[in-house]
């Protein structure tokens, strides 16, 4: 599914009511909206937002299983540095970063742009850093049935560093793994290869 396929008729009408919700928002947060700068910014805002939470009409197991197969290698197959952005629920303000995956293959490995749309899948939907962390291992657990994944995620959250304790750029590194990286030599391989640069 393409991230902006919103079925015809719905999808207008939703980006319609959206855009009017921002015209009433941004004429109470005490601007113009019929000033010639903000005369289509509704409508923008609200296109905007459609795509950065297109996640929640992706079903993200669906995409490994598009690109399953048959292998057997049984050593890690590692994807780092995964740009994505989000937004957090708690301010609906970005936190974008860099994703890391790791699994060992029992039966099946996929396609590793697959695991990227993955990240994708859940950065365009409200968030926590750390669900999205465990969403990501859970999906890729379920669908790959792998001897262990794990995922770490490095983020800047735009709600500490535009407002509240202003604290510039600091990172929050969050991860979740299952089965093999349960072992610490493993997860250590990992962190290593991910390290470096
Ligand atoms: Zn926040």
């Amino acid at each position: 599914m393409n991230n902006n396929d919103f079925s015809p008729n719905k999808g207008d009408n939703d980006t319609e009511l959206l855009a009017n919700y921002y015209r009433n928002i941004i004429e109470l947060l005490g601007e113009d909206t019929n000033r010639e700068g903000l005369l289509k910014t509704p409508m923008r805002v609200a296109k905007a937002m459609q795509f950065m939470t297109s996640g929640y009409k992706e079903d993200p197991e669906a995409i490994i299983k598009s690109a399953m197969f048959h292998e057997e290698y049984h050593q890690m197959v590692i994807v780092k540095d995964i740009d994505f952005y989000s937004m957090c629920e708690h301010h609906m303000l970005p936190f974008f970063g860099k994703a890391h995956v790791a699994y060992i293959p029992r039966k099946h490995i996929t396609g590793l742009s697959k695991i990227a749309r993955v990240v994708d899948v859940f950065a365009r939907r409200l968030q926590i850093q750390e669900r999205f962390t465990t969403q990501i291992k859970e999906c890729i657990q379920n669908t790959l049935n792998p001897l262990g994944v794990m995922v770490v995620v490095e983020a800047q959250h735009m709600c500490m560093q535009m407002r509240g304790v202003q604290k510039q750029h600091s990172i929050t590194t969050t991860s979740d793994f299952t089965g093999a990286f349960e072992a610490e030599k493993t997860r250590e391989e990992f962190i290593n290869l991910i390290k470096n640069k």
